[in-house]
């Protein structure tokens, strides 16, 4: 039975439903889970409506950094809202989306002491757009680059580590793999088994057993119905060869628990 889940959107991130943590605490009475982690995308917590994919594509680092800081109110509003749930087992979280030119993430560093969960996603790759690929090879350099750039960063969980690949059905190499997690290995970052992005897949989460990575299960839960779901997980690491017990042994643990 997995009881803690470190990935949980609210009606903060601009793809969620409109739920929020009480939502959640009722749901979790209902299916077991202790603890969980929300974790709304840093780039929908600063900036609203059109801004967000906006800017993006048009700030440069230092322009982008500076807009983050006069933001920081959204950011403390966010913060205490969610540390009013502390007591109730939810833990402190954000889900790091990454500037798409350089791969630096939208985030204030200065902050960072406050998040028990800092998690970094690759979420764009410039060569997939919309799902097609223009280029496999070009897409898969960028990809990598990205992810490794991602866990330059101090960041606790690399979420679905190769979704964006896999989505665009495009293969990664076993080197591509080993790079990703030979890196969250010698960082200490745990990667992340995801049932909202149904990521990775046997292979890679093999791969990173047999390397001794940090594994943690999420839901990254956008609706209340995922919120609670461990079937993909359990799934997974059968059709992989592993059980519950393994996972235990490289899982991360949320502070406090
Ligand atoms: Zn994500
Ligand atoms: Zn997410």
């Amino acid at each position: 039975m997995f009881t803690v889940d470190c990935h949980v959107h609210t009606l903060r991130s601009a793809c969620a439903d409109p739920i929020d943590i009480e939502d959640y605490l009722e749901r979790a009475r209902q299916t077991g889970v202790e603890r969980f982690a929300i974790t709304d995308h840093s780039n929908d917590i600063y900036f609203d409506g059109e801004d967000r994919q906006r800017l993006k594509w048009m700030l440069s680092p230092d322009e982008y950094y500076r807009a983050v800081k006069k933001r920081s109110g959204q950011m403390d509003e966010y913060i205490s809202h969610v540390s009013r749930y502390r007591d109730m087992g939810v833990h402190v979280g954000i889900e790091l989306e990454q500037m798409p030119q350089s791969g630096d993430f939208i985030f204030d560093w200065d902050y960072r002491d406050q998040f028990e969960v800092v998690i970094g996603s690759v979420h764009s790759v410039p060569s997939i757009r919309k799902g097609i690929v223009k280029d496999a090879d070009a897409a898969r350099e960028e990809f990598l680059s990205l992810t490794l750039r991602a866990l330059d960063q101090d960041i606790d969980i690399l979420a679905h580590p190769t979704r964006s690949l896999r989505k665009a059905g495009v293969t990664m190499p076993e080197s591509c793999s080993d790079a990703i997690i030979d890196k969250a290995v010698s960082r200490g970052i745990s990667l992340e088994i995801n049932s909202h992005s149904l990521d990775p897949g046997p292979e890679f989460l093999r791969r990173c057993f047999d390397k001794g990575a940090g594994l943690v299960l999420s839901t990254d839960s956008h609706s209340l119905r995922e919120f609670g779901d461990f079937s993909f997980h359990r799934d997974l690491m059968k059709e992989a060869g592993l059980n519950g017990r393994n996972i235990e042994q490289h899982g991360f643990t949320l502070a406090g628990g």
